[in-house]
Parts: C-alpha cells; structure tokens; sequence
C-alpha cells in the first residue's frame, strides 16, 4: 500500500475562531425549528464554550421504518441558528445531493457518517461533489473497526481538496457485548493520531456510550488521550427525543458534564504532550478491554458449564485442555508473549472458569431453570438501539 499523506489543517488555521478543545453539541436530528432553537438556545446560555452547534438533517437509519429525518427543510433552521446565536453549524451529509443542499444553505461545516465512511464510493462521490469548495469536513470512524476505511476516506476528501480536516471517533460495532453501544477501542483512533500527528481529532462519547450515565467517563478518557473535542448529543428534551433518546443531555446537564472534566491545556502543541502519561492512558483503556473480553469467555463457560450438566458430562475435560494450551503457546509466542506468561494466564483463566462452572451447577441444583440456561447465546447488542 501506498504511504498516506494528508497534511489537514489544525483548528486555530480553519480562519474560524475554533479553539483546542473544540466543543460540538446539539440534537441527534433537527425535529422541529423550536427543537432546534431552543437548544441552541439552552446551549449558549448554559454551555458558553461550545462553538459548534450539530444537527442530523437527514438520518441513516440501520434499518427502515424510522425518522430519517426532516430533510433540507431543516437547514433553514440551522441558519437561524447561526443568526441568532453565534454559533457555528455543522451537519451530516450521505449523498452529493445533501451536499449541494448543505453548501446552499451556508452551514459552516460537514460531518460523514459512519455508515457512509466504509464505503469507498461513497466517500469518492462526495469528495467530487466537494472539489473546489473548502468546507470544513469531519469523518467519523467507519461502524467497523478499520483504520484503513477511515484513512481511506481521509485521503479522498484530502486529495479533493479540503484541507480543513478533522476526524470523529464514534467506536465501533462490536457482535459482543460491551458496557457501550459502541466499542470505543481506542487503539484504532490512538493509531490514526500516531500515523497523522497533525490531524485534529474529536470524540463523540455520545455515540460510543448510547447511554447518558456513561458520557463523562468516555469524555474523560478521550480527554486523557489528548483527543482535540467533543461532540456531545444534547437536546431541550431528550426523552421525547425522535432519535438516539437515552443518549442525550439537556443542556444544563451538559454544562454539568463539561464542568466536571479535566480538561488538559488546549495550547499544548504534540512535542509536548506528555507521551508517557498517553501511554499510560492508553494501557488502561486496553486493560478494561481485556477484562470485558474475560467477561464475555466466562459468560460463555457458564452457559457450556450448564449445558455439561445437562447432558451429564464431567466439568474437567483435560484431554481438550492439553490441546488448549498448546495452540495458545503457539499462538502467544508468535505475538512475542514468553512461555511463562502464556501459562499463568491460561491457568488462571482455566482455574476461573471451572469455578464458574462449579457454582453453575450448584446454584441450579438449589433452583434448577432460573438463570442462563435460555439466554440468547449473541447477548444484547448495543446497536440493536434503533438509531445512532
Ligand atoms: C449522528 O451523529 O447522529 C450519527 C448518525 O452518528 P454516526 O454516524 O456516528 O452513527
Ligand atoms: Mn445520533
């Protein structure tokens, strides 16, 4: 593959007045023109550091039958907006033709979704409708966890032309399940950073969380690993919200939000961020990974630990974990881990789940059929949430 090369501008050259950390909130989608007023309204007075109010004109459905929007009607109202309160706009755009609508009704930037970024000719035919115009674009992560797609579609957009620049990271569709709708697996966006120091990179806890209990501690985290913003969902009433409900704020409670983060000094240029502590950061973002992942093993050794009971079967099988063990080492040591490692984590994975298995069995003989035994084997999927 070819080396990339993209050389984005940072937010202080956009020529916008935008500044490090770059705050984005507003509704999932634009639903009325007094939705979308008085949360801007909501925002300036509750949230002054925001800069960029965002609104879905037109909403990618994962599946039919939903909002999808109010369409180009809409971008009037984001204009009012801009008129009325200052605040810059930003929306999605899915099709040349949302782009040719956008760029008519002067919204400031653009974002590309991320169902439209893993799809190359997507993302190549709106960077053709964008060659020669120099609206600020921001690509959100591809649903699947592919830094190539993302870089892919970075590079389009750069070699149309649009130097103002920025990246989204959103998390990505896991089939296990996660504490989020959205796995954040921040290693995919740390990489993109190490690969593209100069491109400004933002994080929408909104839609890695699905949940509204979970956003600071995402927002936190991306803030740790000196991601440049955050776009946060925030609407004047979010439960009667007509998309992504459970995940959005009002506006006082974002206030609340930003006002409880640490946020890092917005001047700090990359030579002299604190690479250890980023290190460090990230460590413990992919420590909790592993735990989530030993989770979900030992969810499955329950289910095969009542499944064995079932059907009478001894819970040691040390035939099959001899087998085991010796595919992992070989598989471990091509991934640079010593013998020693590989054993002792093996072995404590295989003590915990026989212990698993064991209590499995004891508390269905006290109360056999109660748990686990007709649970759905995919667990709950976060995106099965109706909407992004
Ligand atoms: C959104 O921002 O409302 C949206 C559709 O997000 P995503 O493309 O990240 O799912
Ligand atoms: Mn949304």
């Amino acid at each position: 593959m070819s080396r990339p090369n993209i050389l984005p501008l940072p937010f202080a050259q956009w020529g916008l007045g935008l500044d490090r950390p770059l705050l984005i909130a507003g509704p999932c989608s634009a639903e009325s023109r007094e939705q979308v007023l008085a949360t801007a309204e909501g925002i300036v007075e509750q949230a002054p550091h925001v800069k960029v109010f965002r609104a879905g004109v037109w909403k990618p459905r994962t599946r039919p039958g939903g909002f999808e929007g109010v369409g180009e009607a809409a971008l009037a109202w984001l204009a009012e907006v801009k008129e009325r309160t200052g605040l810059l706009t930003i929306t999605e755009v899915a099709t040349p033709t949302h782009v040719e609508a956008a760029l008519r009704s002067g919204v400031d930037m653009l974002w590309i979704g991320a169902r439209t970024t893993p799809n190359p000719f997507s993302v190549q035919a709106l960077a053709d409708a964008l060659q020669g115009t120099d609206i600020p674009v921001f690509v959100k992560n591809p649903v699947n966890p592919d830094l190539q797609l993302w870089i892919g579609a970075l590079e389009r957009l750069h070699a149309a032309g649009i130097k103002r620049l920025a990246a989204v990271h959103r998390g990505f569709h896991w089939f296990e399940r996660t504490p989020y709708r959205n796995s954040p697996m921040w290693e995919i966006p740390v990489r993109l950073k190490a690969a593209f120091p100069e491109l400004e990179m933002i994080c929408d806890p909104s839609h890695i969380a699905g949940d509204r209990s979970l956003l600071a501690g995402i927002s936190q985290q991306a803030l740790d690993l000196n991601f440049n913003g955050l776009m946060i969902e925030t609407h004047v009433d979010p439960d009667a919200a007509m998309s992504d409900a459970a995940q959005q704020v009002m506006p006082k409670d974002l206030a609340e939000l930003l006002g409880g983060l640490a946020f890092r000094s917005s001047i700090a240029e990359p030579h002299l961020r604190n690479e250890l502590q980023e290190h460090r950061n990230l460590i413990d973002r992919l420590d909790e990974e592993i735990l989530q992942k030993i989770g979900a093993r030992m969810e499955i050794s329950e289910r095969i630990g009542l499944f064995k009971q079932a059907h009478n079967i001894a819970i040691l099988q040390p035939e099959r974990w001899r087998r085991i063990m010796k595919a992992q080492h070989a598989f471990g040591a091509g991934l640079g881990l010593s013998p020693h490692f590989i054993q002792a984590l093996l072995d404590a994975v295989h003590d915990e789940s026989i212990r698993k298995q064991t209590d499995v069995w004891e508390r269905e003989q006290e109360a056999p059929g109660i748990q686990g035994s007709s649970e759905n084997c995919n667990g709950s999927s976060k995106d099965d949430a109706p909407f992004t």
